[in-house]
């Protein structure tokens, strides 16, 4: 297995022979508006994709989103993603995948298996209370092959149950986490803080933990430095790689 950090939450993985783009965000820099109601408000993405957007897409298998908030499917992905690529979304997302014309969009209920990957569906939370209800539903994806590591991609997710019973469920061997710390002006942070990456370190202590969804959206507070700097102080072992980095396992 092979993952890159694209950009923010946007990967590509090579898997079994086959090459995943997990939750294109592929606008250029400043093209989105700010997150409303958030800190920092500037344009988004905060920065430019790390390499030319034909060369994200280039031979790219088949595509799984987790959600399809605009850090994570936005307008420049419904354009440029070839509408016939295998598109693997959560089943309340299927519609609006179909309304633009991705005919081979399909929704992974509980598990579905494609090519010689099986890909299951997991749970989370985008934040607490109302906030977490109202950024609902949000999926993460298990992703597995005899001959590769199984890879968990928790998606927009603070650490709560459903985390952990993944982990309990399928003990992965590396983890990719969404970072940043995203919050608005009220309440509790929706995508994970410092705290919460340890959480899953000390569950899975024997998983390769990769933390991204940092420095790339202006509500996304937590830098990867600051972020490097707790999980050290915490004893525990996290990869944050930058944009365009390519990790092999
Ligand atoms: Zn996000």
């Amino acid at each position: 297995m092979r993952i890159q950090l694209v950009r923010h939450a946007t990967l590509l993985i090579d898997y079994a022979n086959m090459r995943l783009l997990v939750d294109p965000m592929l606008s250029d820099a400043g093209a989105m508006a700010a997150i409303q109601n958030s800190p920092q408000p500037r344009p988004n993405p905060l920065v430019a994709l790390p390499m030319p957007v034909e060369q994200v897409l280039d031979g790219v298998h088949a595509v799984v989103v987790t959600h399809t908030h605009r850090d994570h499917w936005d307008d420049a992905a419904i354009q440029l993603v070839p509408k016939d690529l295998p598109l693997f979304c959560q089943p309340e997302d299927l519609a609006k995948m179909e309304s633009t014309h991705f005919v081979n969009a399909a929704a992974v209920h509980d598990a579905r298996n494609w090519s010689k990957i099986c890909i299951t569906r997991t749970g989370g939370h985008h934040g607490t209370g109302d906030i977490g209800k109202a950024m609902a539903p949000v999926s993460g994806y298990v992703v597995q092959n005899e001959g590769e590591p199984t890879l968990y991609i928790a998606g927009d997710t603070i650490w709560c149950r459903e985390v952990s019973d993944a982990i309990e469920q399928f003990h992965p061997d590396v983890i990719v986490l969404n970072a940043g710390g995203a919050r608005f002006l009220q309440g509790d942070p929706i995508t994970m803080m410092p705290s919460d990456v340890i959480h899953v370190c000390r569950a899975a202590p024997k998983a390769k933990i990769m933390a991204v969804h940092m420095e790339a959206i202006n509500h996304c507070l937590v830098t990867r430095d600051e972020l490097a700097e707790e999980v050290e102080v915490a004893g525990v072992s996290v990869m944050v790689p930058d944009d365009g980095e390519v990790m092999d396992f």
